[in-house]
C-alpha cells in the first residue's frame, strides 16, 4: 500500500506531500519547504522514519510548489517531474517571485514529463495520472484507486476551485477538469489540495459553490 504523509509550508501555506511505500520509498510531491527551519524539518522527518525519496512529481509548478525542489534535487541527487504542458509556468517562476516578494533565484530544470496516458511506478505500486487544465495549463492530479485517494494540487479544494486568473489559467477549463476528471471518480474518494484540508469528491459534488 501507499500512504500519505502531509506537511503545511511557505508563506502561501502550501501542501507538500510524501507519497510512502511499504519498502519506506517515496515520491515527494510539490514540495514548497521555503525558509531553513522547514527545510531541516522535513529532512528530519525523512532521516527519522528511515525514508528514501525516488523523485519528485509536481501536480504543476506555481512558485508555492517548487520551491524546495532544486535542494532537494542536489541533496537526494533525484530526478523532478513535470507536465510538459507547465514548463512556461516554470520558467516564470522567478519572475513570480519577484512579483509577490518572496525569494526564488532561478526556476529548477525538469528532468523527465509525466504523461496522463502513463502511469508512476514505485516498485510494486501504481499511480494513475489525470490531466486537469485550468489553474496551470499544466495541471495533473495523481490517484491512487486502492487507496481511495487523489493528490489534487490547486484544482479543487475544501469548498472552493484553483484561481484562473495567474497566465494560463482558464476558469471554463478548471470546471470542466473538475467534473470530468475529479468528478468520475468514486464519491468517497479522499482529495488532497494543494492548500487547506482534505475533502472527498462526493462533498464537492454536493456542496461546492462553484459546481451547482
Ligand atoms: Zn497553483
Amino acid at each position: 500500500m501507499l500512504h500519505i504523509k502531509a506537511f503545511t509550508f511557505n508563506p502561501f501555506q502550501e501542501n507538500t506531500y510524501l507519497i510512502i511505500n511499504d519498502k519506506k520509498r517515496c515520491w515527494i510531491v510539490d514540495p514548497g519547504m521555503y525558509d531553513q527551519r522547514e527545510k531541516i524539518h522535513f529532512n528530519t522527518y525523512l532521516s527519522a522514519n528511515g525514508l528514501q525519496p525516488v523523485a519528485i512529481i509536481n501536480t504543476h509548478t506555481h512558485l508555492d510548489h517548487i520551491f524546495g525542489v532544486q535542494v532537494l534535487k542536489d541533496q537526494y541527487k533525484i530526478p523532478f517531474g513535470i507536465h510538459a504542458k507547465d514548463q512556461p509556468v516554470l520558467r516564470g517562476a522567478p519572475t513570480s517571485a519577484m512579483i509577490f516578494g518572496v525569494e526564488l533565484a532561478t526556476a529548477p530544470e525538469p528532468d523527465f514529463f509525466i504523461n496522463e496516458t502513463e502511469k508512476l511506478k514505485l516498485d510494486d505500486e501504481e499511480l494513475d495520472v489525470r490531466f486537469t487544465p485550468g489553474h496551470s495549463p499544466g495541471s495533473i492530479v495523481f490517484y491512487y484507486p486502492q487507496g481511495g485517494w487523489v493528490i489534487g494540487g490547486d484544482v479543487l479544494f475544501n469548498g472552493s476551485i484553483g484561481r484562473t486568473d495567474l497566465p494560463g489559467g482558464n476558469f471554463e477549463t478548471l470546471l470542466s477538469s473538475i467534473r470530468t476528471e475529479l468528478f468520475s471518480l468514486p464519491p468517497e474518494t479522499i482529495v488532497y489540495s494543494g492548500h487547506g484540508p482534505e475533502t472527498s469528491v462526493g462533498h464537492e459534488m454536493r456542496s461546492n459553490p462553484f459546481l451547482q
